[in-house]
């Protein structure tokens, strides 16, 4: 068990997994989730993605890290990340985000994930130890170890309600100190909130891969909490679109 401050959620934590730990995590996870989702061919979209990914990383609150970021195929409007600084975007969104700047606010939001360690803290509630067993256990036996797959698993990860409103309003830094419009945050949850409510897809092995919009819900609040990091007040619109807790 350590303890140390983290720049991000700008709280002390508590934690039995080292960086180095969570990065050996993350890489087999990403691993695993390369076998299984195909790197996009087009290498024009593969390094704007990365470029956005490397602005956004370089004004971070975990430089520590080396992150890496890669455009999947399919057709879900999705993005996601693994611990230790593995950002995954599904060539769906990156056709969806009308600019740079749309882009760079779903890259930072995710990136925000791994800087305020949303994941590890999981895993250690855990809630991600199936996971971590999975990423054992496929090491050792590759393939054979059938079930749920590991990278079905990783586009899954859903947060908690404060993680997401915590990862957007890093998302909103994050953006400013590397010079997008923050805006834009805005104008891509309001997006993903009128996505068409079409059934989630399946993968070859029936596995359900969900929209952006069930890994990454609660858009009302979401809308309201970047207006305030933003603006200092929501619409009055937002208020009543968010549910009372
Ligand atoms: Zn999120």
């Amino acid at each position: 068990m350590s303890s140390e401050f983290n720049l991000a959620s700008r709280r002390q934590e508590y934690t039995f997994t080292s960086t180095e730990r969570e990065v050996e995590i993350g890489r087999k996870i990403a691993h695993r989730v390369q076998e299984e989702l195909p790197l996009l061919a087009d290498e024009t979209v593969q390094q704007r993605v990365r470029g956005i990914g490397e602005r956004i990383a370089a004004v971070c609150d975990r430089r520590e890290l080396v992150y890496s970021f890669a455009v999947v195929e399919g057709k879900e409007v999705n993005a996601f990340s693994l611990p230790g600084g593995y950002v995954f975007v599904n060539e769906e969104l990156v056709k969806a985000a009308a600019t740079d700047d749309e882009l760079a606010g779903v890259i930072a939001h995710e990136v925000a994930h791994i800087t305020a360690r949303h994941a590890v803290k999981r895993y250690e509630a855990g809630l991600g130890a199936q996971l971590l067993q999975l990423a054992a256990l496929t090491a050792r036996q590759g393939e054979a170890a059938g079930g749920l797959s590991i990278a079905a698993q990783a586009t899954q990860l859903a947060y908690a309600r404060q993680d997401e409103l915590e990862a957007d309003q890093l998302a909103v830094k994050y953006m400013k100190a590397a010079g997008y419009d923050p805006e834009a945050v805005i104008a891509f949850l309001e997006k993903l909130g009128e996505l068409p409510d079409d059934p989630p897809t399946y993968m070859p092995r029936g596995i359900v891969r969900p929209r952006y919009a069930f890994t990454h819900p609660y858009v009302p609040e979401r809308l309201r909490a970047v207006k305030e990091a933003l603006f200092g007040v929501a619409d009055y619109v937002d208020y009543l679109n968010t549910p009372t807790q």
